[in-house]
């Protein structure tokens, strides 16, 4: 049956992501088979890291030419072969920048029709989860304490800063432009942000952060990487903990710096990189947390939100440039 428009990855990038490397088609609607379901496509999840899925295989398989782009989205089940789900059922799952895709039913995670349904990919979903096992379950920060945060108007540091501040810590932000700046300090109530943007050099970068962090900084929550790792690793206390989350800096395949690996070794740091779906086990516990944080208004969440597939190309390339603020989504129907 036709009318399931899709993008597929026309070639991989060997520099710079354009939206030339993708391409809108029209295919037909899949049928499920045997133990699998149908779903509709609703909102899909925009994430930096589909750019390092194109660079090779990582903690999951590798996107390649040919394939209808790779994502984590929600959909409804509208047709089923297992009894497992049945139509009507809302579910989230590993699918594609498709209309229609069919999987494996138990590779779909049955949701609670929580409205609006964009929570569930937001502060309800990898993101906040992200942010609450990379800040709590490996910054393990204490009251009093100052956290350090990268990204941090995007969907998984705005949400580390404002539990960081929860927490009783000082909570400083890394953001690129005066506008994101702006937002993290007087919206979500860090204490400070700093503008890579405005600085010419991790040196120059350093000089800011040190005016903002008078104690140091105690626990660091990564997403960047490269010169800005570069710029706080100078700053970190004795016995700090550095929350490897992710490197966005580096996803293009380029090379990215680490000047003084010494310093880990001199300041005691522990290092510690995660990929939260592998920490499902604290899942219910995030999602308690988080659920209190936002019921007490402790935790505000913001998406940035791209209508229709036709968008998705662009919706990604933006997330890459920094032109989205909070969870990057587009929304199908
Ligand atoms: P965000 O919403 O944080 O958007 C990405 C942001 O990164 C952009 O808005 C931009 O903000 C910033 N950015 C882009 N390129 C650069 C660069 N070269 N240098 C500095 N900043 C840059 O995206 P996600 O929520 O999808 O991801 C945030 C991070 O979390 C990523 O590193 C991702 O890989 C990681 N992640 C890790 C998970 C895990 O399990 N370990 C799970 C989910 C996400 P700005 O305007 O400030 O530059």
């Amino acid at each position: 049956m036709p009318g399931n428009r899709q993008i597929i990855v026309r070639e991989l990038p060997k520099g710079a992501l354009t939206e030339a490397h993708f391409a809108l088609r029209e295919a037909d609607r899949p049928v499920p088979g045997e133990g699998e379901v149908l779903l509709r496509t609703i909102l899909m999840s925009i994430d930096a890291a589909n750019r390092a899925w194109m660079q090779g295989a990582t903690y999951r398989e590798a996107v390649k030419a040919g394939d209808v782009m790779h994502t984590y989205a929600i959909g409804e089940v509208v047709e089923s072969q297992d009894a497992s789900l049945a139509p009507g059922d809302l579910v989230a799952a590993e699918a594609r920048w498709a209309e229609y895709v069919t999987l494996k039913a138990r590779r779909a995670q049955k949701l609670p029709r929580l409205r609006p349904l964009s929570q569930l990919l937001s502060v309800y979903g990898i993101a906040g989860k992200t942010a609450y096992h990379g800040l709590i379950g490996v910054g393990r920060p204490q009251a009093g304490e100052t956290v350090v945060v990268s990204a941090a108007a995007g969907s998984v540091g705005m949400y580390v800063g404002q539990i960081a501040k929860a927490l009783g810590c000082r909570a400083v932000g890394i953001a690129g432009g005066a506008d994101k700046c702006a937002y993290v300090v007087k919206e979500l109530g860090f204490d400070a942000c700093i503008d890579y943007k405005a600085h010419a050099d991790s040196k120059s970068l350093y000089q800011a952060l040190k005016g903002v962090t008078p104690d140091g900084v105690d626990g660091y929550f990564e997403n960047v990487g490269g010169t800005v790792l570069d710029a706080v690793l100078p700053r970190m206390n004795a016995f700090g903990r550095i929350a490897l989350c992710g490197m966005i800096s580096g996803y293009n395949g380029v090379p990215i710096p680490l000047t003084q690996p010494q310093l880990i070794l001199q300041s005691r740091l522990r290092i510690e990189g995660f990929i939260v779906s592998e920490h499902t086990d604290d899942w219910p516990a995030a999602l308690k947390e988080l659920g209190e944080l936002v019921a007490s208004a402790k935790l505000k969440y913001r998406e940035t939100v791209a209508q229709g597939i036709e968008e998705a190309p662009r919706a990604f390339l933006g997330l890459l440039a920094g032109r989205n603020f909070g969870k990057q989504l587009v929304k199908l129907i």
